[in-house]
């Protein structure tokens, strides 16, 4: 898929996609950033490692525990979470100062976040802007061994991790019933289009830029 930033949304979203980590979440994510303008990934804080190439300030801000404990005391967070052992929070600032912009925000979180999200998000007023362009999706995979393959083969974890990764998986993906929508990503190709097609819908349609 070679598209490059061609269309943009009539109306701004605040899209919440959660996945077994695996489930090809990011990839998808990633497509859907390269095709449409005027969207800002939400960048998470951790306090995990960063792994690979991941860059500070752009995949997430790598704080410590201390930094983090700091930030919920503070109310910094519109949600937080602990996942496979650590934390993960995201900013309300910078999802404020997105959704004030026009713009839409793209947040890659676990379950326990789009839950959070979920409930502060239909405590608003049903005619508000930010309910009217709330949109969740739960991608999936086809199974639980495929998900094992799938880690196993990207290679990027320990076996200890990928095992405990497993298990949380199952009950993630029990999780899913709570979303508004889910994609099966078994062939990329077509779990990107309807992933496509859920954003664009609930963008109202989308226009070439
Ligand atoms: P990873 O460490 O593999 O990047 O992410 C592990 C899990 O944490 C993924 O399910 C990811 O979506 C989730 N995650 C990343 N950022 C946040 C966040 O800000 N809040 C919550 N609740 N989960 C997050």
């Amino acid at each position: 898929m070679e598209t490059e930033s061609c269309f943009r949304l009539r109306k701004p979203v605040l899209a919440v996609v959660s996945a077994p980590s695996g489930a090809g979440k990011s990839t998808l994510c990633g497509m859907l950033l390269r095709e449409f303008s005027g969207f800002v990934y939400s960048v998470s804080c951790t306090t995990r490692a960063p792994r690979g190439a991941e860059r500070d300030g752009v995949d997430y801000h790598f704080i410590t525990e201390e930094e983090f404990q700091n930030k919920v005391r503070a109310g910094e967070f519109l949600e937080c979470a602990g996942v496979h052992g650590f934390h993960y929070g995201t900013l309300r600032s910078a999802v404020e100062r997105a959704l004030c912009a026009g713009k839409s925000v793209l947040m890659d979180i676990d379950v326990k976040g789009a839950a959070q999200v979920r409930e502060k998000v239909f405590a608003l007023p049903p005619d508000s802007a930010v309910r009217s362009g709330f949109v969740d999706v739960f991608i999936n995979v086809p199974s639980l061994d495929d998900l094992r393959n799938r880690l196993y083969k990207r290679g990027e974890d320990s076996a200890e991790t990928i095992e405990k990764r497993l298990e949380n998986a199952a009950g993630e993906i029990a999780e899913s019933r709570s979303f508004g929508n889910v994609v099966v990503n078994d062939d990329l190709r077509l779990a990107y289009a309807r992933f496509r097609e859920i954003i664009v819908a609930a963008g109202k349609g989308a226009e070439p830029v």
